[in-house]
Order: structure tokens, then sequence, then C-alpha cells
């Protein structure tokens, strides 16, 4: 059934020209591309499928389940190419940059800010976590604004197939493991919750300006990671509040089961009304 929405082999190069590459990874490369009839532009996520070797069955799964996905803060899927050696996803192009940069180029921004960021993906996170899917692979260059404006809303890109192509990441030294939850460390059995210590890594980082585990040594990281071994430090938290620390610890549970889960997150206090304060963090 599938086979009738895919074109044929070699068809996007006539449907779209592709141009510009906007990232990288081990087995994909993102282009902006450009529609020859319409001139709309677009990104497309080339995937190579000998990475996915022996998976390929479970790749038109994921197409499927890609294509149900439909939120306001996760970018949309607008059409597949395959050829025999490659996957092409035709995403809607957002041009506000990604979440980090944002932050870093505005030097200073408020709780509130940083709240509503974590709201808008938690919102995404809860809509994934209710079709089954855990998305794995939430961190900042993950998280798009859609403009260049000052109140764009934020994206969550790279979903679904972060999971056949992360395999074996882990042990390799490719992937970071900084946002990475204590039980995929251990190898334990792991569930939507890996998302939720994920985005406490991310609101940590959001609120300080660096990460709550960090060691250049990875062994060392992984046992601080296990341990949930994270600490506000003095002065940088010394002004941040109360609440959105006890939102962090409540996410940075390394017990999943003791861990919030979206619709705790999004009652919080901290995220669901008046407990982030206005004043400019770092
Ligand atoms: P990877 O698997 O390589 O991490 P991503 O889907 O995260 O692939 O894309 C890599 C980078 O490409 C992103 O960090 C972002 O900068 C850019 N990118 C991805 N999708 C889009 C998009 N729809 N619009 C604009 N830029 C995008
Ligand atoms: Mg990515």
């Amino acid at each position: 059934l599938m086979r009738d929405v895919h074109k044929k082999a070699d068809d996007i190069n006539a449907v779209y020209e592709l141009r510009e590459k906007l990232g990288e990874g081990s087995f994909s490369e993102v282009r902006v591309a450009q529609h020859r009839r319409t001139q709309k532009l677009v990104a497309v996520k080339c995937i190579r499928k000998r990475a996915l070797k022996g998976k390929e069955s479970m790749l038109e799964n994921e197409i499927a389940v890609l294509r149900r996905i439909k939120h306001e803060n996760i970018i949309s899927l607008e059409e597949t190419f395959e050829t025999p050696t490659k996957l092409y996803l035709v995403m809607t192009l957002v041009t506000g940059g990604e979440l980090l940069d944002r932050i870093l180029e505005r030097g200073s921004y408020t709780e509130k800010d940083a709240s509503r960021v974590i709201k808008q993906v938690l919102e995404a996170v809860q809509y994934l976590h209710q079709l089954g899917i855990v998305h794995r692979d939430l961190k900042p260059e993950n998280l798009l604004y859609e403009t260049p404006l000052e109140d764009s809303k934020i994206v969550i890109s790279d979903f679904g197939l972060s999971k056949m192509e992360d395999q074996g990441a882990l042990s390799t030294a490719c992937g970071t493991p900084a946002y990475v939850a204590p039980e995929l460390l251990q190898q334990k059995t792991y569930g939507k919750e890996v998302d939720l210590w994920a985005l406490g890594v991310i609101s940590f980082i959001l609120l300080c300006g660096y990460p709550p585990f960090y060691d250049e040594n990875d062994s060392q990281l992984y046992k601080q990671i296990v341990k949930a071994d994270f600490e506000f430090d003095s002065p940088y938290w010394d002004d941040i509040s109360h609440s959105a620390k006890d939102f962090i610890v409540h996410l940075l549970q390394k017990d999943p089961e003791r861990r919030f889960n979206c619709e705790q997150a999004l009652q919080h206090p901290w995220i669901s009304g008046g407990a982030a304060l206005e004043k400019n963090i770092h």
C-alpha cells in the first residue's frame, strides 16, 4: 500500500531542485529544495538506506507513522520519494534557526520565555506519546524556530526515524550522551520517560546556559547521569525561581516511574501559569 504514495525512482529531481545543505548526520543530510513548478521552498532529508540495512520493513512502518503526525509544534512531512538506495522526506522549511543558536545570539532572555519554549515542546511530545511514539532524540539542535521573529513558535524536527538511525550510537563515540536518560545508558527497557528526561536537561540548559551533566571523560559522565547527580550551582542558579528548580527536579528523576509524565509536567505551575519570572536570566 505504501508503494502507491512513494513516487518512482529519481522522481525527486524532476519535481524539486535540490539546493544547499542545512545539516548533516551519519546516515542522512538535510537540504533546501525548490519545487520546480510552484517555486515553493522545502527542506528535504535524504536518508541512505544502506544505513538501515535489514530494517526496510520497519522503515515503511515508520513512514506510515510520520504521515499521521500533525501538530503545530512538529515539523510536517509533506511527501516522500524513494529510490533503491535513498529515501527522501520532504518537510516544511522553517527559517528561524535552531533553539540553541537563538539563545546564544540573544544573550539574555527570561524565565517566562524559557517556560514558553518548554511548554510548546511538551505539548508536541504529549501528542507523540499519545500516538505511541517515543522521540528519543530531543535536544536543542532538533528544536527549530519556525520564523526569525522574536515570538516565533518552536517545532520539533528529526523525529520518528531516530530509533532506527541511532542503532549503536550510544556505544560508539559519535552520539552525545548529554541528554540520554539513565535507563537508556544502563540498557534497561525504556519508554516515553526518556523524552521527559531530555526535556529536563533542555530546561536546565535554557535556564543557566550550561548542561546539568558534564565531564570530558565519558565514563565519568555516564556515572553522573546514572546517579542523576546534578546541582543548582551558586551563583548561576541563585536568582532562578524555586518553581523552575522544582520542575527540573521532577524531570531529572533517575527512576523513570517517579519521573513526571507529559500531563504532570504541563500541569506544573512553572509551565501552566504565572510561576515563571519575567526577569532576565544570563
Ligand atoms: P539529523 O538526523 O542529521 O540530526 P535533522 O532532521 O535534525 O537531521 O536535521 C539536521 C539539521 O538540519 C537541523 O539541526 C536543522 O538545522 C536543519 N533542518 C532540519 N529540518 C529542517 C527544516 N524542516 N527546515 C529548516 N532546517 C531544517
Ligand atoms: Mg538532528
